[in-house]
């Protein structure tokens, strides 16, 4: 990521780097500025996060992201440093990544690195050529000069601290950039830190989900799936998420839902006692006394272990501002049944966000009710069993990784699945699928009889003979 002062020249190295490094598409249309690109040097990969200005890089760091790696200080190096060099380099002390000095700008003749470095060194960002530890390198977005030893740099850098990213983790990552396209809806720029995203995957910030309609590499051509460390263009958001928001992917829309709903907080009306316990206070409101009685019966009779719904207060008459101002400091949610609420409640219940909800009918009332408190189930992973593989042959060892050709013996197998390995009655250890193929061509599932390879990652290595058990596992929410 680069930072620095303005006008020092991050948007003329980053357009440099871009134009030299990056095969423009053929079709030269004006592209939304998307935040983010890459390059391949030396056979690696380079993301560039292309910020406009540090804000959204404070903004970032306030959420908590982690999103660069690795920050590059510009400075114009016939300038010198300047305020905003100064807060960038508190960002970066902050946020602890390491750092790489670019002395911007050598080709004009009043550029003077060694009193750039000087008032560095003032800033304690001490530069290796005066004894410190810190990389620099003069550079010029204008004539190119030491562009490539700053790449070099940059792989060095990240060899030596040695970024892992994993393909087995559940997608998450940053937002780097959002907009609302006029054709396909919101769009967002994301960056993926771990996991691989697909089309139709889930997924939720904490202020927006979707389901991801197209997926797109910085360059906007579809992809169907991503890598960690990718930045990729995402549609299908139902609202523009924030910049420098986390993401992370979902195992269905109601998920997302439901972590939105407690993240914003917009369930004040929900206590939580305990992981296993919570309390909904309701306040109620009714047209007539017969009515109130029969609705407090019915809502007793939802089963409460989990979830213990209580009423504060059960009156007839329209909603009114006490109705409100106790539901606030209450923390209760108000149910009208055949009733009015009046105009000033209302505006204060959507000033203070207390949420009223208006019924005609009884049973349309404990229905939602009972939707509504079963939303705060905590959810719990479900394993499915899906089939076994028997490992005939091991193909390629590394790592933790390997190539194992078998053959589905029961069930099936899909891709992104979780595996367990057993030696003859023995649970060695356990491990994922990452790929599978049919006749060495990517395939989606292989079902019993088949052959198949599949790239294993694992913390135990699969030997010939093994029976690796194929199995998923899935958040379901309990039933109220
Ligand atoms: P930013 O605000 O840090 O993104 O800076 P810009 O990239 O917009 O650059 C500010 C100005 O400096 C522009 O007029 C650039 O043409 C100029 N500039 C940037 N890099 C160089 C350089 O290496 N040499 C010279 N001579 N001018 C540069």
């Amino acid at each position: 990521m680069f930072l620095g002062h303005i006008d020092h020249g991050k948007t003329s190295l980053l357009d440099y780097i871009r134009k030299t490094h990056v095969t423009e598409k053929e079709s030269g249309g004006i592209t939304q500025h998307i935040g983010a690109y890459q390059i391949e040097h030396q056979k690696k990969k380079i993301t560039f996060i292309d910020t406009p200005g540090h804000e959204a890089f404070s903004q970032m760091r306030s959420r908590g992201a982690k999103i660069a790696d690795i920050a590059i200080l510009i400075i114009d190096a016939s300038e010198g440093v300047k305020e905003q060099t100064k807060e960038a380099i508190s960002h970066i002390k902050l946020a602890r990544i390491p750092l790489i000095v670019a002395l911007n700008k050598i080709d004009k003749p009043e550029a003077d690195s060694a009193k750039a470095k000087r008032e560095l060194a003032k800033e304690e960002i001490l530069v290796e050529s005066i004894g410190g530890k810190i990389p620099s390198i003069e550079v010029s977005a204008k004539t190119g000069k030491g562009v490539e030893e700053l790449l070099e740099l940059i792989l060095l850098i990240a060899e030596m601290e040695d970024f892992k990213t994993d393909r087995t983790m559940p997608a998450e990552g940053v937002v780097i950039e959002s907009y609302l396209d006029n054709l396909r809806g919101p769009t967002a720029t994301l960056l993926l830190t771990q996991g691989t995203l697909r089309v139709g995957d889930i997924i939720g910030t904490d202020s927006v989900f979707g389901k991801i309609k197209n997926l797109e590499n910085f360059q906007n051509s579809p992809l169907q799936i991503t890598s960690p460390g990718d930045p990729v263009v995402v549609v299908g958001l139902e609202d523009c998420p924030r910049v420098g928001e986390n993401f992370k992917i979902f195992s269905d829309i109601e998920a997302a839902q439901n972590h939105l709903i407690l993240i914003e907080k917009k369930a004040p009306e929900v206590l939580e006692i305990s992981q296993e316990q919570k309390i909904i206070n309701l306040i109620l409101k009714t047209d007539c006394l017969g009515s109130a009685e029969a609705i407090e019966g019915v809502i007793k009779k939802i089963p409460q272990e989990k979830i213990i719904l209580r009423i504060l207060k059960s009156e007839v008459g329209s909603v009114n501002e006490t109705d409100v101002k106790m539901a606030k400091s209450g923390r209760a949610l108000i149910l009208g049944f055949r009733v009015v609420i009046n105009p000033v409640a209302k505006i204060i219940a959507e000033r203070e966000k207390v949420k009223i909800l208006q019924f005609q009918v009884i049973y349309d009332l404990v229905e939602e009710v009972r939707k509504y408190s079963q939303r705060f189930l905590e959810s719990k992973a479900e394993r499915i069993d899906l089939g076994k593989v028997k490992a005939l042959m091991i193909f390629l060892t590394e790592k933790n990784r390997q190539i194992v050709g078998g053959k589905v013996i029961e069930g099936e197998v899909k891709k992104g699945v979780s595996i367990e390995v057993f030696r003859g009655e023995e649970l060695m250890g356990k491990g994922r699928l990452i790929n599978l193929q049919k006749n060495k061509k990517d395939a989606e599932k292989a079902s019993k009889g088949e052959e198949c390879g599949i790239l294993y990652e694992g913390d135990i290595k699969v030997e010939e003979g093994d029976i690796l058990l194929i199995y998923t596992e899935e958040r379901k929410r309990e039933e109220i």
